[in-house]
């Protein structure tokens, strides 16, 4: 029932406490305010969405917005003359423009509805919008206008449900657009962040306003459409990947941040050439990778450029991570969530492992372990997406699901575990498009070769985790007893098969060592070889569970055998090379409940009989030879 492996290492318990990840969480998550909660649009099934064109005039010392969106797309409909948009109802459409003329529409209950003269099943249609508004009234605050220390800001956060507050879309998540383009117009002295390369810059005359012209040529989910304006300072490079391959990197921050970038910048090379190695290619290689601050808390993904209240390493990486996790691959629905952020969060602590140190790599897993186990029920699959604030829970989205992942690691092993995640990234059914959690078990059990099905059960779709209580003694100068015991902390699940790695210590060495913890109450006897000191539980922190590790009475006697235990009827004693003199067994209270008088010759195996004892925990004491052991036993 046991197997033990031995890796000889050193563990240092040194831990440094970091900043908390509150921001990261609350930044992402747009409609955290938002008192209502929001019907799912679904408008645009009937079509395919394959380009679309923001033309808009911004002014963010100025709460209005106005201009068009020109869209392409493909009827997947024979008989096509009737498709809509997501567009909030206080924006105002003016007209809409079809084949060289202006055609009807409805704008009611968020959805701008259009007729066009019957089309065929995929033909395409051409069709532009123009608008205009303020886009800030919207609940789901997609649209924000703000000050920064040299002027007004504005910007954009979509995720989840805030998309259709400004612009017309297919809020959705099934039909990324294929490609996009961005023509901002915004006062003199502003820049605005986009999306992909910025192509060019126009100024008009006679104010001077400048264009920035975007261009995006790789699939994008309609909440990762994003724009910031402000008077940004830019500063950019290169970065240079291990192929000779290398990546545009645009900052556009605060003026009065200057001083502070410029200590924190050099943290994105190791992370872009980290998770490009690890992950596979960053997956907008074509184009750029860019930071530009806006005034929200935390971070947003936005696709090649990230919205950041800061360039903190943590929130740089985890944006960063999105680019694969969310972005290349896009929660396929929103209870999938965790796809997306429970791996930009364990990123960032391989970000932590990869660049910084053990010690602030495992401070980041003590932290989302303690995080995910302040509650003692709660999935990590978002079975409720109505409210946002549960949507984006911190704990179960965020670190228990950053936890799940790490724990898998280490169930399957880097090899497969990473395998398994370059094969999800470079899926073609799904890359540059959406999976679901069920696509990410296919990869993680063909890469592994193991039915997963029943960890993901656990971890993923049930709730709780295991709470152990362990505890341990020496049984002679060399072997060790280790007794575990579990519970779980929600009824959902009975029962978390754990692999449990210890470390151990004794004068002039130490050994790092895995049990397999099969069963909900077991004894296990190591010979380690060694008169073990000091045992510490998970020094690496691999699993999601709460234990309470014990040190027991000691033994200098030889090894001492009770089985079975847990026991029934009786159990058997056996104490190499000592003769045993007397035995009794006292209830976990220390009250003596049996006594034995033993005649029993060196070596030989003693038979109790226990049928009499109520079922519980129970100590057995051998005094042998003028030495005394006591082993804790289990009566089912
Ligand atoms: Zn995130």
């Amino acid at each position: 029932m046991r197997k033990v492996v031995f890796i000889i290492g050193l563990f240092c318990s040194m831990l440094v406490m970091a900043q908390d990840m509150e921001a990261i969480i609350k930044g992402e998550r747009a409609a955290y305010e938002a008192k209502k909660n929001y019907k799912f649009k679904r408008s645009g099934q009937e079509y395919d969405l394959t380009y679309q064109q923001l033309n808009l005039t911004i002014d963010p010392g100025v709460r209005y917005i106005s201009g068009s969106v020109y869209s392409e797309l493909i009827a997947l409909e024979s008989n096509f003359t009737q498709f809509s948009f997501d567009l909030d109802s206080r924006m105002t459409v003016d007209s809409v423009h079809f084949e060289g003329g202006s055609i009807p529409f409805v704008h009611n209950n968020d959805e701008v509805t259009l007729v066009i003269p019957s089309r065929a099943k995929d033909d395409q249609v051409d069709v532009e919008i123009f608008y205009q508004g303020d886009p800030s009234v919207n609940e789901q605050n997609g649209f924000s206008f703000d000050y920064q220390q040299s002027g007004p800001i504005s910007w954009t956060l979509s995720e989840p449900y805030g998309a259709y507050g400004w612009w017309p879309c297919k809020q959705q998540l099934y039909d990324k657009i294929d490609s996009l383009d961005m023509n901002i117009t915004i006062p003199k002295n502003n820049k605005a962040a986009g999306m992909g390369n910025l192509v060019q810059v126009d100024t008009l005359y006679p104010d001077s306003s400048l264009v920035f012209h975007w261009e995006h040529r790789y699939p994008i989910a309609t909440y990762l459409v994003a724009v910031a304006v402000t008077d940004y300072y830019e500063e950019s490079h290169y970065i240079k990947f291990s192929d000779g391959d290398s990546i545009f990197h645009l900052d556009y921050i605060y003026p009065s941040y200057k001083p502070q970038a410029d200590t924190l910048r050099w943290a994105i090379d190791g992370m872009m050439r980290g998770f490009d190695s690890l992950f596979g290619d960053y997956p907008f290689r074509k184009e750029k990778y860019g930071h530009a601050m806006f005034g929200r808390g935390g971070g947003m993904e936005h696709q090649t450029m990230s919205f950041m209240s800061r360039l903190d390493f943590d929130l740089m990486a985890h944006e960063l991570a999105h680019q694969w996790f969310g972005n290349k691959i896009t929660c396929g629905s929103w209870q999938d969530l965790w796809l997306n952020e429970s791996w930009a969060t364990y990123s960032n602590a391989i970000a932590r492992e990869l660049i910084k140190s053990k010690e602030e790599y495992h401070e980041f897993l003590i932290k989302s372990i303690s995080r995910a186990t302040r509650n003692y029920g709660g999935a990590v699959y978002a079975y409720d997406t109505t409210n946002v604030n549960e949507l984006f829970n911190g704990d179960m989205r965020y670190r228990k699901g950053a936890m799940v992942l790490h724990q898998l690691r280490w169930e399957i092993g880097d090899s497969a575990f990473f395998e398994a995640t370059r094969n999800y990234l470079k899926n073609t059914d799904m890359c540059y498009g959406f999976a679901y959690t069920a696509d990410f078990i296919d990869e993680m059990e063909a890469a592994s070769n193991t039915n997963l099905s029943p960890f993901f059960d656990r971890y993923v779709y049930k709730e709780g985790f295991p709470i152990l209580s362990v505890e341990w003694n020496r049984i002679n100068t060399k072997t060790i007893n280790i007794n575990v015991s579990q519970t779980t902390s929600h009824p959902s699940v009975e029962f978390f098969p754990l692999r449990i790695q210890f470390y151990a210590k004794w004068e002039g060495g130490d050994s790092i060592f895995t049990i397999v913890h099969s069963q909900a109450i077991e004894n296990i006897i190591l010979d380690l070889g060694h008169k073990v000191e000091e045992l510490i539980i998970d020094p690496n922190y691999w699993n999601l569970a709460k234990y309470t590790l014990f040190e027991g009475d000691h033994s200098d006697m030889s090894a001492v055998s009770i089985y079975p235990n847990p026991a029934e009827q009786k159990v058997k004693v056996f104490v190499l090379d000592k003769k045993v003199d007397a035995l009794e067994i006292t209830d976990c209270l220390g009250r003596l409940v049996s006594e034995y008088e033993i005649l029993q010759l060196k070596n030989s195996t003693i038979d109790l009989d226990v049928s009499h004892l109520k079922p519980g925990p129970y100590f057995i004491k051998i005094s042998a030879e003028g030495n005394q052991s006591t082993t804790k036993m289990i009566k089912q």
